[in-house]
């Protein structure tokens, strides 16, 4: 029997904002441990105004979904990835690491109070889910906190396409969202706070948004936006860029499986010249938000220069592309310990 309390919300036009759901899960770490943690319904943080998150920076997040099946049940897309990581991008910025078990955990515990939040099965909707860690605590020096605060909450969010995947186009920034050896792999907020102004610059040209090319020569295509990237070759090649100042999208490695396994392609992660972007007959972006966003066209150095085609979505996106979504609702078997189902 399904006890779910229901709401009142019209799914085909949510899109993607914050909204307020019903329980968080919020755990403290003090004195070299978490505690146990709680699902809480109050949504607003009371912390020390020297947190280090509010002044250093220090602060990391993650971004994932539950997915509704076709038969009611919901599951999570390959959550243990999120948790490894969200543990790396503590280390590299001296925060305590919260255990995978217990990260896949809270996430359930979270989307199962807020179950009747996940948008039904058909309407393209997920219940969006976000983990996040903060230095918090009395301290003024740069120093790592003396506390923390790892926290899970979600709310439903649309399809990022409402009428159906249609290709955009990007244009070259000449700034950089993130050092040579800098944060760049790490999914922390300064790199975030850095790519708003190049945002900006990119939608008020009429852009989707920007493209970074790699910090130390600015001639290898390396992040569009807070998506990776992926070019299709003419002779049916998966290539991905490869760089330590990408944060590894989980997405995209799902999706060099995919090529390989489901669709036979070869997957090539290595360097892509912003000059040799010819060699690609389908291009795209992806994370988790959009899934895939098909790339039409890149402007750099005052041209455009267009993939596929500018209104129709290329074949191979597609396919990965539908492969991916089947796989993420439960319609398409995918590979081993992919699916984790919620309850
Ligand atoms: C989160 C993120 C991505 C996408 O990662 P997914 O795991 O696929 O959601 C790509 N680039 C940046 C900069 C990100 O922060």
């Amino acid at each position: 029997m399904n006890m779910e309390k229901s709401v009142n919300i019209d799914w085909s036009t949510i899109g993607f904002s914050y909204r307020k759901t019903d329980y968080r899960y919020l755990s403290y770490w003090k004195d070299g441990k978490w505690d146990d943690g709680k699902l809480t319904e109050d949504n607003m943080l009371h912390i020390s105004e020297s947190s280090t998150a509010l002044h250093y920076g220090q602060q990391c997040f993650e971004g994932m979904k539950a997915y509704r099946r076709k038969d009611g049940r919901i599951q999570l897309f390959r959550p243990d990835r999120n948790a490894a990581r969200m543990q790396n991008s503590c280390r590299r910025i001296l925060m305590s690491e919260f255990p995978i078990d217990r990260f896949i955990e809270a996430v359930k515990k979270v989307v199962k109070a807020n179950a009747h939040y996940v948008p039904p099965y058909g309407t393209g909707a997920t219940l969006y889910i976000r983990p996040l860690i903060i230095g918090i605590g009395d301290n003024i020096g740069v120093r790592p906190a003396p506390e923390y605060i790892f926290t899970v909450f979600c709310m439903p969010v649309g399809p990022y396409f409402k009428g159906g995947m249609a290709p955009i186009n990007f244009i070259v920034t000449d700034y950089d969202r993130a050092a040579p050896f800098g944060t760049g792999a790490a999914k922390v907020g300064g790199n975030y706070a850095a790519s708003l102004l190049p945002h900006e610059e990119a939608v008020k040209k009429g852009f989707a948004d920007c493209i970074y090319l790699d910090p130390a020569t600015h001639t290898k295509l390396e992040e569009v936006g807070a998506a990776n990237f992926f070019g299709i070759t003419k002779d049916n090649k998966f290539v991905t860029p490869d760089s330590p100042s990408i944060l590894p999208s989980i997405t995209r490695e799902s999706l060099t499986v995919l090529a390989k396994d489901f669709l036979d392609m070869k997957v090539e992660e290595r360097d892509i010249y912003i000059d040799e972007i010819d060699e690609f007959v389908e291009a795209g972006a992806c994370g988790t938000a959009a899934v895939i966003t098909p790339i039409g066209g890149i402007e750099y150095k005052g041209k455009l220069h267009v993939f596929h085609s500018q209104t129709e979505v290329g074949p191979i996106t597609k396919k990965l592309y539908d492969t991916l979504v089947g796989i993420q609702f439960g319609d398409i078997e995918g590979p081993e310990g992919w699916i984790d189902l919620v309850e």
